[in-house]
C-alpha cells in the first residue's frame, strides 16, 4: 500500500473518546483494558508515537500503525506575554488557522480553547464573529490544542509525572460558538472529564455560549460542565442588534434554559458574562433591569470591558462606568467580578482571537456595511487593542 493510501485510511485516534476507543479496539480484537492503556499514553503521557507504548504489546502496537496515527494540530506561531500569558495559533488546513490562549495564574492554570475556524454567530462586537465561518473543528483539533498545550508547558517545566498537570482548568471561549459543534464538542468534553483523560473536574470545564437554547439542553444531557452564557444585553431589543442569535432565542427562552441547565450544572449557578461597550449597555439603569432579568437564576457576573480591534465602530466604557455597574450588581447581592486585562502584547483577548479564516459565508465581505451599521446604531468609535481574560 503507498504512504499516501496509508495516510488516507488511518484514522486520528485523538477523535475519540475512551469510549469509542475501547469499542475501536474491541473491533479490531483487543480487550477494554488495552484501550485504556492507549487513552493514558495519549491523554496523561502524551505520547503520539506507538514505539514509546512500551506496555502494549508489540502486536497491538504493529496494528496501531497499520491503522491508526496521533496527531494534534501544528502550531504555525507561539506568543509568550510578559505576564506569562501564551497563544498559539494552529494550523487546521486549506488556509483556516485558530488560536489557544494559556493564562497561568497562582492557583489554577487557564486553556482557553477554539471549536470553530471563524464564527457563524455574527456577534457586532467580536472580530471572530467579523471573519466569517469557514467550519467546525474536529474532535482532534479540539483536544489536540489541550494536548498540545499541556505537552509544551511540561516539557519547558521539566515536569515528567502524568499527574502533574500545568493546566487546571480548560474553558471553551476561543473562537467559535461551541454549542453549534456539539457531534465534536461533547467528545472532547468527555476526554476532559474522564480519569483516562485528562481527569478533570466538571466545575473546571466551562463551555461559554451565546445562547442557543436547544442545544444548552443537549449539552445538559450529554456533558454537563460549567456554563457560562453570554448576555450582553439587559432587553431584547439592545440584544437583537448586538447578537442575532437573540432574534431567534430571545432573553425570556435564555433565561429559561439556564434555570433548566441548573439542575444539571456542576455548580449552582450560571456565569453571566457581560460585555462593556461604552453608551451602549454600560448605564447604571441597564444594571438595574439586568437584575431584574436575572431574577430567578442563580448566577454569577463577569463583566468584560470591551477589547476594541481595528475598524470594529464601538468604544471601551469608561473605568468609572464599569465600577459602578460591578457595585450596583454587588449591591443586589449578584457576585461580580470584572476580567482582569492580560496578555497585551501578544493580542490575545475575548474577541480578538482571530487566527486565518477562508470565510465561506462572505461575512468579511460585509464587513465595511457592519462597520457602518454599528457607527449608526451607537456612534461609537474604534480604537487600538487592549486585552482581557476569563475569571471566574
Ligand atoms: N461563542 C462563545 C464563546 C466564544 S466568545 C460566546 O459568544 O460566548 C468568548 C467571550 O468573549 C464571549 O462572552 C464574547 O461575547 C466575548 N467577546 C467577544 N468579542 C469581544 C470583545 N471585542 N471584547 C471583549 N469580549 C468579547
Ligand atoms: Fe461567535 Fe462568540 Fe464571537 Fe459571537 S462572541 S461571533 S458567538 S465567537
Amino acid at each position: 500500500m503507498s504512504e499516501q493510501l496509508d495516510q488516507d485510511v488511518r484514522i486520528n485516534l485523538l477523535d475519540m473518546d475512551v469510549e469509542k476507543i475501547k469499542s475501536w479496539c474491541a473491533q479490531h480484537g483487543e480487550k477494554p483494558f488495552r484501550a485504556i492503556q492507549l487513552a493514558r499514553w495519549m491523554h496523561r503521557f502524551l505520547v503520539d508515537d506507538f514505539d514509546q507504548m512500551t506496555n502494549l504489546a508489540k502486536s497491538f502496537r504493529a496494528k496501531l500503525k497499520d491503522l491508526a496515527y496521533i496527531k494534534a494540530p501544528s502550531p504555525i506561531t507561539e506568543k509568550k506575554s510578559a505576564d506569562g500569558t501564551r497563544k498559539w495559533l494552529f494550523d487546521v488546513g486549506n488556509g483556516n488557522a485558530v488560536e489557544s490562549v494559556f493564562i497561568p495564574e497562582d492557583d489554577r492554570g487557564t486553556l482557553c480553547i477554539s471549536t470553530q475556524a471563524g464564527c457563524p454567530m455574527g456577534c457586532l462586537f467580536c472580530s471572530t464573529g467579523k471573519q466569517g465561518f469557514n467550519r467546525n473543528l474536529a474532535t482532534s483539533e479540539i483536544v489536540g490544542q489541550l494536548w498540545y498545550a499541556e505537552r509544551e508547558l511540561r516539557q519547558e517545566a521539566g515536569i515528567t509525572d502524568p499527574n502533574d498537570r500545568i493546566i487546571s482548568n480548560v474553558v471553551l471561549m476561543g473562537m467559535g460558538e461551541p454549542l453549534q459543534n456539539l457531534d465534536n464538542v461533547i467528545p472532547a468534553l468527555k476526554l476532559f472529564l474522564d480519569d483516562n483523560g485528562y481527569g478533570l473536574s466538571r466545575r473546571r470545564v466551562t463551555v461559554s455560549t451565546s445562547g442557543l437554547v436547544n442545544q444548552m439542553d443537549k449539552l445538559g444531557e450529554a456533558a454537563p460542565v460549567a456554563l457560562a452564557v453570554s448576555l450582553h444585553a439587559p432587553d431584547d431589543a439592545l440584544r437583537d442588534k448586538l447578537m442575532p442569535v437573540n432574534r431567534k432565542h430571545p432573553l425570556g427562552q435564555l433565561m429559561a434554559a439556564c434555570r433548566r441547565y441548573l439542575k444539571v450544572a456542576p455548580r449552582d449557578f450560571i456565569t453571566f458574562e457581560y460585555l462593556l461597550l461604552g453608551g451602549v449597555n454600560d448605564d447604571p439603569e441597564q444594571a438595574r433591569e439586568l437584575i431584574r432579568l436575572v431574577r430567578d437564576v442563580p448566577c454569577k457576573f463577569n463583566l468584560i470591558p470591551f477589547n476594541p480591534f481595528p475598524d470594529s465602530g464601538l468604544s471601551k466604557p469608561e473605568r468609572q462606568r464599569v465600577l459602578d455597574f460591578a457595585r450596583i450588581l454587588n449591591e443586589a447581592g449578584i457576585v461580580t467580578t470584572v476580567r482582569k486585562t492580560r496578555g497585551d502584547d501578544i493580542d490575545a483577548a475575548c474577541g480578538q482571537l482571530a487566527g486565518e479564516v477562508k470565510d465561506r459565508t462572505r461575512r468579511a465581505q460585509r464587513l465595511v456595511l457592519q462597520k457602518e451599521q454599528a457607527r449608526d446604531v451607537f456612534a461609537g468609535k474604534g480604537e487600538s487593542c487592549a486585552r482581557g481574560d476569563f475569571h471566574e
